[in-house]
């Protein structure tokens, strides 16, 4: 039975947002946070700026640029935490891919800066000592508190850096990219101390002491509270359970997950959760899954294509395994929506997200346009489901199906995007697809004059 819920689905999604806890509804603007991350380090800057009378000499200035550097590497690490502790502002407002994307920027920055400020230091406290590098390296290391320890915090940074490069993240399994990416709080931790010990700054500043411990301690309260206290809150309230497991299409199934006050976790249609099933050789990896219908009060759904080991296992769940969801989080939601018009390009199973929008978005007839790409009629999934809400909400539904070869033209070339969807930069413009599709449906998109504020993408690989 196809899991098309009656014309009432949207009462769920129309939940009041005055009912939500702190924070749970407000979205953070990109732009927004962005200026605030650079003048949390304009003011770390600052702390040296007010601390500093003068400089004198080439062993004095590299000194100080050192010191600016650690202060920023310092400031940075805890930016980079607080992008991926899954505040729900930023998850819901920025998204978890770009969140993703500028944690991974950032983290080569921080790094780099780590580097800097290291082999500054050394070199400035050797040039004013008048003595060589490397004794100066061994004074700095044995003589001076918690440089070592800071030290050894770096190498790990960097280490959890260098496994993040896309050479070596190709060749580790994502768990262990995962796992490994844990040391990053060990390193945090290892090098925080050297900061009050040896940074000039702090060493002469109690109100610069507690406005740096306070910034460290705050990301690691919000840690500890957003990814261990409310997923285990939430597992103990809602206790999720699988219901059912129904293939969809070959290599997919959809896992139905049933549950109790479903409705106070503000899920949306767009939205992902990070799934984790306890049982075995499942429990200890999590993975996001976008929900595939619209949420309900008592059940979710969540449609997932065998790619590799955790993907493949779910079509062997069985019913009644308990399952913890971490989120809900993405920003591919209605509340992302600025015009009348909608148009929803999925690709693959890109079309999970789409499928619940395409139910729950708020629409008169013909305002809702669904594009539906996949490379075989065959690997269309959720046919029926979509033709029955096309019929139901009256909106407009196209399958584009066939290898690029075989048809000739692009489907989604900006030509045939304008002749088939009237008024088309009037759309706002859901994308989710693989990679090398969104990123030329987008140039498409730009082409045909869809302003880039308009479109709104979420990406299965980050
Ligand atoms: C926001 C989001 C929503 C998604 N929604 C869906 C969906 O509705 N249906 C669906 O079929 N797939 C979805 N995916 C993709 C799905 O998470 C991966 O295909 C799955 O995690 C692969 O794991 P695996 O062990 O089967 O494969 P692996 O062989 O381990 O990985 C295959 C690829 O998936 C990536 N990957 C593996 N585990 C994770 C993880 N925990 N987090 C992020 N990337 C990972 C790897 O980097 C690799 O590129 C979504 C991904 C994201 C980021």
């Amino acid at each position: 039975m196809p899991f098309v819920s009656p014309l009432s689905a949207p009462a769920l999604a129309t939940a009041r947002p005055q009912d939500a806890p702190p924070g749970a509804t407000t979205r953070a603007r990109p732009a927004v946070v962005l200026a605030l991350i650079a003048a949390g380090g304009l003011a770390a800057i600052s702390l040296w700026w007010y601390g500093t009378p003068a400089i004198h000499g080439l062993g004095d200035w590299l000194t100080n640029a050192g010191r600016v550097t650690g202060l920023l590497a310092g400031y940075g690490v805890v930016v980079l935490v607080a992008l991926m502790a899954r505040l729900p502002p930023l998850e819901r407002g920025i998204g978890a891919d770009r969140l993703a994307r500028w944690h991974a920027m950032g983290g080569r920055y921080t790094v780099g800066l780590i580097v800097a400020h290291a082999l500054l230091i050394i070199w400035g406290y050797a040039v004013s000592a008048h003595t060589t590098v490397v004794s100066q390296t061994k004074t700095l290391l044995v003589s001076y508190p918690d440089v070592l320890a800071a030290t050894a915090g770096g190498l790990l940074l960097a280490g959890v850096g260098i496994s993040s490069a896309r050479a070596a993240r190709r060749r580790l399994r994502y768990e262990t990219w995962y796992y490994l990416h844990f040391y990053t709080y060990l390193a945090v931790a290892l090098a925080f101390s050297h900061q009050f010990a040896s940074g000039a700054e702090f060493i002469s500043s109690l109100p610069a002491r507690i406005a740096w411990g306070g910034m460290y301690a705050a990301v690691a309260a919000a840690i500890g509270w957003y990814r261990f206290v409310t997923p285990a809150r939430q597992a103990v309230r809602h206790r999720l359970r699988v219901a059912a497991v129904e293939p969809e299409a070959p290599g997919v199934v959809s896992v139905v997950i049933a549950g109790r006050h479903l409705d106070e976790l503000r899920a949306e249609s767009g939205h992902f959760f990070r799934w984790r099933f306890l049982t075995r050789g499942l429990w200890w990896v999590s993975s996001p899954y976008s929900l595939s219908a619209a949420p309900r009060p008592d059940r979710l759904r969540i449609t997932v294509k065998a790619l590799g080991d955790h993907s493949s296992a779910l079509a062997g769940l069985r019913p009644g395994t308990p399952v913890l969801a971490e989120g809900p989080y993405g920003a591919l939601t209605g509340a992302a929506r600025r015009r009348r018009k909608v148009l929803l390009i999925a690709g693959g199973v890109g079309i999970t997200p789409l499928r619940a929008l395409f139910e729950t978005l708020p629409a008169d007839p013909g305002d809702i346009t669904l594009i539906y790409r996949a490379s075989d009629d065959r690997d269309v999934v959720f046919r029926r489901e979509l033709e029955q809400l096309a019929r139901q909400r009256r909106s407009r539904l196209w399958f584009a199906t066939g290898r690029r070869a075989e048809l000739g033209a692009d489907p989604l070339a900006p030509a045939v995007l304008l002749a088939n969807v009237p008024g088309l930069a009037r759309h706002d413009v859901y994308l989710c697809g693989p990679p090398g599709m969104t990123a030329a449906v987008i140039r498409s998109l730009r082409t045909a004059g869809v302003p880039r504020r308009q479109i709104h993408r979420e990406s299965f690989a980050f």
